[in-house]
């Protein structure tokens, strides 16, 4: 086994909740896909499709220029859980 292999078993959380589409104020869907520093994971650490990764990373893009999401986070203002500051 690879050291890749982390984030034990990988299976689209999108597929599996059967989403066919994902919206950009929808925060709950795009958390997902980003990591506790808001950064876009990429698909082998996610397990995400190919089909909702990119849609995913359109909508997180979205949010960003809404300001729903922030573009980046200084070190101070890390916390152990951030999606309960953007709720
Ligand atoms: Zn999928």
């Amino acid at each position: 086994m690879s050291k890749e292999r982390k984030f034990k078993k990988r299976h689209c959380k999108y597929c599996e909740a059967k989403i066919d589409s994902i919206d950009y104020k929808d925060l709950s869907l795009l958390k997902f896909t980003l990591s506790e520093r808001f950064k876009i994971m990429p698909r082998r650490l996610t397990g995400n499709c190919k089909k909702h990764q990119e849609l995913a990373t359109i909508a997180i893009k979205r949010a960003r220029q809404t300001a729903l999401i922030p573009y980046i986070i200084d070190r101070k203002n890390v916390v152990d859980s951030p999606f309960e500051l953007i709720r």
